[in-house]
């Protein structure tokens, strides 16, 4: 072992993990496109775009070339009081491709961040429009929203880590996870469709409820699944009955990874507020952006005190903003529609055999991500020696074993990403 992993082993803290029992954690020196580089040499295909975000591939060079400039310019500047081109061309991109109708933007540090901001915005709505006791949140179980109070408060309340902090938790609501998968047909009966539950749950509830918040169409680390777009315009109508907003967490969904550019799109719906992260940039810095219709801003602004109560130290930092703009030129001439929807068809195909695999219990691919769920829990420390042998890194967690590659794979490379899971499938 190095001096360097030696003491990243003995001092720095990963991502959900035991200090006491570490697990394998490799050396990374260096990153190109689709492809990470150990300090060993051994080279590895990031099937998981760094958890979703380097859609483009790693050090793309027009990113790059972008935060190269601004570094040189004006590499940060605080947003109170001050503005600068990058935050106002961000802007113009953000409110030009999301969902008609979300015109003003907030920016913030992370995805967590921007959820935080986006239940603040809902609970100064509803003060503003003169309804004091709706302080609360709806959502639905399997979601998964961040980690930070408020985000960790609408997780899903069994494997969201709700039982370790339930003194410390907010009480929110939650429907049952909606039972239609997205490819199955939609039931018009409103207690088999899911929506009935909803229902009664918006209207014992509504009057202490300030917004649905919803993964749409995908539920990411809260269990890869995938539902049915239907629940979404019932969702918004239902909202729309009751004056609650309508929250959709896209920080997963965002820039492509259904196949479509926002998974709102699937559904034709727009929300009253809408977080974006992870690809934001590329995956080539940390940053977040808030969405919200004129009307809540508005609302707010006409309220007392008038002022959105957040405004973090980094808001709007320049370099970030520079480097989300080249990350959305890339995506601003379509062609990641026919690759994303080539990985899909590919990656179908590939983890068909998969389903005759002991052990599995389903197989489902949209867009860019692929999932083959286990009927047992898996091991990421299990999987991390086999990555290395495979040349493809994969992070399991729960029963997943998933993908979520960038969109510049060759087809060779799909293949050896399906390979790979298929082997894991069979191993884990
Ligand atoms: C990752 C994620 C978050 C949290 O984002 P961070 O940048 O990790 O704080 C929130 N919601 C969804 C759907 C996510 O996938």
């Amino acid at each position: 072992m190095t001096d360097a992993a030696e003491f990243d082993r003995d001092h720095l803290w990963h991502p959900y993990t035991n200090v006491t029992k570490p697990g394998p954690t490799f050396m990374v020196d260096r990153a190109d496109g689709a492809w990470i580089t150990l300090d060993d040499g051994t080279r590895m295909i990031d099937a998981m775009s760094s958890w979703w975000c380097t859609i483009h591939g790693h050090r793309h060079p027009a990113i790059t070339a972008a935060m190269k400039d601004q570094i040189d310019r004006l590499p940060h500047v605080m947003f109170g009081g001050l503005t600068h081109e990058p935050a106002v061309e961000l802007g113009r991109r953000l409110v030009a491709m999301t969902p008609a109708g979300l015109d003003r933007v907030f920016y913030c540090d992370s995805g967590s961040v921007a959820i935080e901001v986006a239940m603040k915005m809902a609970v100064q709505h509803q003060l503003a429009a003169g309804f004091p006791g709706r302080s609360r949140f709806a959502t639905i179980r399997g979601g998964y929203h961040g980690d930070t109070w408020k985000a960790m408060s609408v997780c899903d309340p069994v494997n969201g880590m709700h039982h370790l902090f339930e003194g410390s938790l907010n009480i929110q609501y939650f429907a049952p996870r909606p039972p239609v998968t997205l490819d199955e047909g939609w039931p018009e009966d409103d207690e088999a469709n899911g929506t009935a539950a909803l229902l009664r749950l918006l209207h014992e509830h509504g009057d202490q409820i300030a917004a649905l918040v919803l993964e749409p169409v995908v539920q990411g680390a809260g269990g890869m699944r995938f539902y049915h777009p239907e629940y979404l315009r019932r969702a918004r109508r239902l909202c729309d009955e009751m004056g609650i907003l309508l929250i959709f967490d896209e920080i997963a969904t965002g820039f492509g990874r259904t196949g479509h550019l926002f998974a709102a799109d699937l559904a034709g719906v727009t929300p009253d507020i809408m977080c974006l992260g992870k690809a934001l940039t590329g995956g080539h810095i940390s940053f977040a952006s808030v969405m919200a219709s004129s009307h809540v801003a508005e609302t707010i602004g006409g309220g007392d005190p008038g002022l959105f109560m957040h405004g973090p130290t980094f808001m709007g930092n320049p370099l970030a903003c520079a480097a989300a703009c080249a990350s959305l030129d890339l995506l601003a001439d379509g062609t990641w529609r026919g690759r994303v929807a080539e990985i899909a068809a590919q990656m179908q195909a590939e983890l068909a055999p998969a389903r005759d695999l002991p052990g599995v219990a389903d197989v489902r691919v949209l867009g860019a991500i692929a999932v083959i769920e286990m009927d047992h829990s898996v091991s990421a420390d299990e999987a991390h020696p086999i990555s290395r042998e495979t040349g493809v890194w994969l992070r399991p967690f729960g029963r997943n074993i998933y993908a979520m590659p960038p969109f510049i794979l060759a087809p060779d490379e799909v293949s050896r990403v399906s390979a790979a899971m298929l082997r894991l499938a069979r191993t884990l």
